[in-house]
């Protein structure tokens, strides 16, 4: 019998923080199956699916919303059990990434709402030239991360703002260590879904662990994630489609395998560009709400650029909020060894 053609399309990730982007929430729904509820008029309101019966939960605040009704609009579900979400509460502030298609750019039905809400919230009313430009800055991070997920190596855990991605296909030694046993990695599921039937067993002999949040797993090795999965998936099978340059797997499987499943098989491949942004490129980043936040509260505009510019090359994605963009800005200020006055006079440059 042929299998039924797949329909998921990128279930890599190299940090669950990828969920602030729409793509990424959207992609958890692989196994939907209240019909009168879309997918994407729930991961545009940040909720990503729980993978367990209708749960689904907010990456923001965490919440979980499920037992969902004819009738429900998500948005309002979302706001009524958690009135406190950052989302809901300064949805125009926050470093959420939408889509950002010609569905959504010809006022998809949910965005429209939502960015009424933002206007009852009292945000700033609409410049169209600034918001042309804030639909370019979410656009170019969508390409741009899927640029960094199919282009380069996954990042091993540390420093976020470290330089530079690594994008020779070649990995060194193993990204988390600790995973280096099998038993380590079968002890690591404690909460995989019921609804999938993988074992934990398989993953763990495919290198994988579970980074406790629903199905995602990550190798020991190459450091690589992927989720959305399903059942009658081979984890040993997908983690050399999906990461063919992996040692572990190269060394489990035979490089001959390997090479024929990826090339069989091949993930998707974003066009080729370099890591490091362009100026105009950085500059556009500047047109993201979380950065118009921070040039409220008088920062440097120039140290603003070059943080959240080092954040997207090392992540492919912006802050989760800007109390998280803030710190980050103290941490590089703090990386540069400055003297204490200069650091504060560094950070309030330009300001009167
Ligand atoms: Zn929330
Ligand atoms: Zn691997």
């Amino acid at each position: 019998m042929e299998k039924a053609k797949d329909d998921r399309v990128e279930r890599r990730f190299f940090i669950p923080q990828c969920l602030t982007m729409e793509k990424v929430r959207l992609a958890t729904f692989v196994d939907w199956k209240v019909d009168f509820i879309k997918p994407r008029d729930l991961s545009a309101c940040m909720l990503y699916s729980q993978r367990e019966e209708d749960h689904t939960r907010c990456f923001s605040c965490m919440i979980f919303v499920g037992k969902w009704e004819e009738g429900d609009i998500p948005w309002e579900e979302h706001k009524k059990h958690s009135p406190d979400c950052f989302f809901m509460d300064e949805p125009h502030l926050h470093g959420n990434v939408p889509i950002m298609d010609d569905k959504c750019k010809l006022g998809d039905q949910l965005f429209e709402e939502w960015t009424r809400g933002i206007e009852k919230q009292g945000a700033p009313a609409k410049d169209s030239a600034e918001e042309e430009k804030k639909v370019e800055a979410f656009k170019f991070i969508n390409s741009y991360y899927d640029f960094l997920i199919s282009r380069t190596l996954p990042k091993p855990p540390g420093n976020i703002l470290r330089t530079e991605a690594i994008k020779v296909l070649e990995v060194k030694r193993p990204a988390f260590p600790s995973y280096s046993s099998l038993s380590s990695r079968k002890e690591s599921f404690k909460s995989w879904p019921k609804e999938i039937d993988i074992t934990p067993d398989a993953m763990a002999e495919a290198g994988f662990f579970s980074i406790d949040l629903v199905d995602w797993v990550q190798c020991f090795n190459c450091g690589g994630g992927l989720f959305a999965w399903r059942s009658g998936d081979n984890p040993l099978h997908d983690h050399a489609r999906f990461y063919s340059f992996c040692p572990f797997i190269k060394e489990k499987l035979g490089e001959e395998t390997v090479a024929k499943i990826a090339a069989e098989n091949p993930p998707p491949l974003a066009p080729d560009r370099p890591v490091q942004l362009s100026e105009e490129e950085a500059e556009l980043l500047l047109a993201l709400p979380v950065c118009k936040k921070i040039f409220g509260m008088k920062m440097d505009r120039d140290l603003i650029a070059t943080v959240m510019k080092l954040r997207v090359e090392e992540c492919g994605f912006p802050f989760k909020n800007w109390r998280i963009f803030t710190d980050k800005i103290g941490d590089y200020l703090d990386s540069l060894d400055l003297p204490e006055d200069k650091k504060s006079r560094a950070a309030r440059k330009g300001t009167k």
